[in-house]
Formats: C-alpha cells, structure tokens, sequence
C-alpha cells in the first residue's frame, strides 16, 4: 500500500496530463451583414475548429425587415459560450437581446467582432465602449475620437469627421505595435496581409483599448488600427479590423491572429504562442489558405501592395 499509493497518483497526474483540453465553445453571430456573410461565417469557423481548440455554433438573426415575433424568437444564450464572435452588421437586436449581450462581457465574456462588425450600432452606447472604435453608422466626432498611431505615437484626434474610410482593397503591411501582449507574441514585427479594405480613421469611446497591430493608411498615411484589444467590466474583446471578404480572409496571418484573439478573449491567455507556423507570412510574402469546396467571392482588381 505504501508504494501502491505514489503509484496510483502517479498515473493519475500522468492520466491527466495526457487528457486533451477542453476546447472552448465559441458562438459566431451574422444573419444581416453589407458583406457576404453568409460566405465568410464558413470561413471563420474553419479559422477556428482547424486551430483544434474551439467548438463552434452559428446564430443568425432574422434576415432584414423580419416581423418582431421573428426577432422575438431569437434569444442567442451568449452565457453558454466562452466567446462571441461577430459577422454581424445590421438592424439593432431586441432589448432583451442587448442587454444580455452587455451582461455577458462584462461579467467577463470574450467578444471578437471581425471587420464591418465594428459598423453595426453607431447608436448604442455600450456596444461601442465594447468595441472601442467604429466607422460608418453615423459615427462622427460625437462618437469619440479618432484613434491612430503616428510616430510611434498614440493619438486620439477629437477633430471633427465621419468615423470609417477605406480605399480600394490591396495587400498591405501589418506592424505589430505591442509586443509584450500574449496575441502578438513571437508574431514577427511586420508581415504582409493578403487583399482587404483597410479601415480607417474609425472613431469611438476608445475608453481601455491597446492596439496590438496596425498598418499605414494611404487615405490617411498614418497607422490605423488592425487589432486590437479592449477591457470592458470582466471582459475581454479581441477586434480585427481585417476581413472584407472570403480572399481576404483566406491567409495565414488573419487565421492565426483570429485564433490566438479568440483564445485570448475567451480565457485571458494563448496557448498558441509558442507554435508560430514556420510559414507564417513574411513582409514580402502572403500565405493564402484553401478552403476545399468553398464558394469563391469575385475579387476586385487589387492596387499595388502598399508598403
Ligand atoms: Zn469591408
């Protein structure tokens, strides 16, 4: 019995060392998007069962113009998820829904709104407080200012202006601003980012926001934010500003970015630092991923990558 029992707890720790995690249940939500979302949600639920550590469900909300017992039908629970992720931009949810949304992140919910996300509800206080920074919806100088990185400098511009530009869509450089957050961790410090918009000159309450990384702007030549990451209550939002479309999408750096942000939205941590993928794009070369099978959206005729 003496030996019996060290024994016993030896393979027990053994037992549990070799048990695989529990992956974390994420929730992405779309239904009404300016974008095709009904092409790119198939996208970020490959993004993220292929990293092995989520779980993922769908919930779409009534298509456009659905009478309110339809709306009344959907009632998401956010509460059985380790992480919301955003396809969504569209019609503002029912109360109930919104405030249950809210109660969610802040009592310590992981939320990730992925690209025209951060269009929805220009009008709602709290969902803009959760994604820091917004454009389009009547975002204005009302909504807060304008937040960039010039110089290595942060700023918050509180000039007057719409919130949300972009020009055409180009490859372009994405530069890690925060090294020392578990996301951009061992991330190499510029990497080039396949065919998108890049957002800029997005406004809001930008109240406990870092920007992780962000690439230079030729409408606006300064740095706008790619990702970031924002504290609201307990909880923890991961926001890519990358990801118009399915191609844009497609690429190593968006899918390792969303999984390590999603990881670290749902838990605080990212146990994916340490494996960087040898191919990870490099600042001269993009990393296109396929997805078998997948419905193509039309490219437009890309400009030149900026550098
Ligand atoms: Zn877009």
């Amino acid at each position: 019995m003496r030996l019996l029992l060290p024994l016993l707890t030896c393979l027990l720790s053994l037992t549990l060392a070799n048990s695989p995690q529990p992956k974390l249940k994420a929730l992405i939500l779309d239904g009404q998007n300016n974008h095709k979302w009904d092409i790119t949600t198939p996208v970020l639920r490959h993004a993220l069962e292929s990293s092995g550590a989520f779980t993922v469900a769908v919930s779409s909300t009534p298509p456009k113009g659905a009478p309110k017992d339809a709306w009344a039908a959907w009632k998401p629970d956010f509460t059985a998820y380790d992480v919301v992720v955003s396809n969504y931009n569209g019609e503002t949810w029912p109360d109930t829904v919104r405030t249950a949304f809210e109660a969610y992140v802040k009592n310590g919910g992981g939320f990730v709104p992925v690209h025209a996300a951060n269009n929805a509800f220009g009008d709602w206080p709290e969902y803009n407080r959760i994604i820091g920074v917004g454009g389009w919806g009547g975002r204005d100088e009302k909504s807060g200012p304008w937040l960039y990185v010039k110089d290595g400098k942060l700023f918050r511009d509180t000039t007057p202006g719409k919130g949300g530009a972009h020009g055409p869509q180009h490859e372009f450089v994405v530069e890690v601003q925060t090294q020392d957050h578990p996301i951009t961790k061992g991330l190499p410090h510029r990497w080039l980012h396949t065919q998108d918009e890049l957002y800029s000159r997005l406004r809001g309450p930008a109240e406990d926001v870092t920007i992780l990384a962000a690439a230079t702007s030729d409408l606006t030549a300064v740095k706008e934010p790619s990702l970031m990451v924002i504290n609201y209550g307990k909880g923890r939002v991961f926001h890519t500003t990358l990801g118009h479309a399915d191609y844009s999408m497609l690429c190593l750096g968006f899918y390792e970015t969303l999984q390590r942000g999603t990881e670290w939205a749902a838990t605080g941590a990212c146990t994916r630092t340490a494996d960087l993928p040898e191919d990870f794009p490099t600042e001269a070369t993009v990393h296109p991923i396929t997805l078998e099978g997948h419905p193509k959206q039309d490219r437009p005729k890309p400009k030149p990558a900026a550098k």
